[in-house]
């Protein structure tokens, strides 16, 4: 197998205290690499502003020729950022790499990543193998919000983020999902083909403050769930079905009650009409549900399927 070329897409918003230290780092990372024969000398960072109101763009400007630096015209958002950067990265990269700005996400874990890559794997996650760094607040909310999706069904890989290592297979596969709502790290998953992981543990920022306040990752967050899952709406029909069934026994009970005459007149009608009303509504509302669910999932117009190999004998 020839060296790959490696491009590493780092999306950045007023990061100007980053940058000059992540060149620096990445750069030294792409010449050991160069070095060892892992990877092409045409290997390249690209740096993505997205939007950056500060001095993140001119400073990318000044970087050498191992860097190219794309600028959106405004703020799209990370996933926005980091899709520009990877279709871009498709086009002359065999591997793409995608980190953070603020190098939280340990840069040993590249080398691991192509080995898995020589070793076959399409796709490389990294993982986070502990979450020291991060606030009590931001592990639990994170670790659970990774179960809450996997319950929901939506395959995503557990303490991974957006430090992942695509060839650029998967990258022309992934350029044939034209959502709007991304959460690349749900579609990852979805493309299939040969995967792998490896471990690293998180670091703090090297400088600088968070990008993501918390409206910016419970929207994330909301993404996740909303494009990949339509069980919140089997969740009105299926409560509407269990108010349907409730209400036999509420009808049950109140004629019992009827009978006994320890009722009022005309609140048997009344108890009954409200049970029986709300729970038709409710499994109404829940099935013009279960068609918008799948309207929704039809205009994403995902590819159906993807084909990894084909083999004809001679
Ligand atoms: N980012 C971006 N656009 C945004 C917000 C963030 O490109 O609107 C970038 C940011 O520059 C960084 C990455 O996304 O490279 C992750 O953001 P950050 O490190 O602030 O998130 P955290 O690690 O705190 O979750
Ligand atoms: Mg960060």
């Amino acid at each position: 197998m020839k060296t790959p070329t490696l491009y590493i897409v780092v999306p950045c918003y007023n990061e100007e205290e980053c940058i000059e230290t992540t060149s620096s780092q990445l750069s030294k990372k792409l010449s050991s690499l160069i070095k060892k024969d892992k990877i092409s000398k045409e290997s390249k960072v690209v740096f993505i502003d997205d939007g950056s109101k500060d001095k993140t763009w001119s400073l990318i400007k000044k970087l050498p020729d191992t860097f190219i630096g794309i600028k959106l015209s405004r703020n799209r958002g990370h996933q926005n950022a980091l899709l520009a950067g990877l279709m871009y990265a498709k086009d002359h990269a065999d591997i793409c790499i995608s980190i953070d700005a603020d190098l939280q996400d340990d840069t040993d874990a590249i080398d691991k990543m192509i080995t898995e890559y020589a070793n076959g794997a399409e796709i490389v996650y990294g993982v986070r193998s502990d979450r020291k760094t991060d606030t009590w607040f931001k592990r639990t909310t994170a670790q659970s919000y990774y179960k809450f999706l996997s319950a929901l069904g939506v395959d995503v890989v557990y303490n991974s983020a957006d430090y992942r290592c695509m060839s650029k297979r998967t990258l022309e596969e992934l350029s044939k999902y034209p959502e709007t709502n991304l959460f690349l790290r749900g579609i990852a998953p979805t493309l299939g083909f040969k995967t792998a992981t490896v471990e690293y543990s998180r670091h703090e920022r090297i400088a600088g403050e968070s990008k993501y306040p918390l409206k910016k990752m419970l929207g994330l967050a909301w993404d996740g769930v909303t494009s990949f899952s339509v069980k919140p709406i089997r969740l009105i029909l299926n409560t509407g079905i269990l108010i349907l069934f409730v209400s036999i026994a509420v009808i049950l009970y109140s004629v019992i009650q009827k009978i006994l005459g320890n009722t009022v007149s005309g609140w048997t009608f009344v108890i009954c009409s409200i049970w029986i009303i709300g729970g038709l509504q409710l499994f109404a509302i829940g099935i013009i549900g279960e068609y918008i669910g799948k309207t929704y999932m039809e205009t994403k117009n995902r590819p159906r399927y993807i084909i990894e190999e084909i083999h004809q004998s001679k």
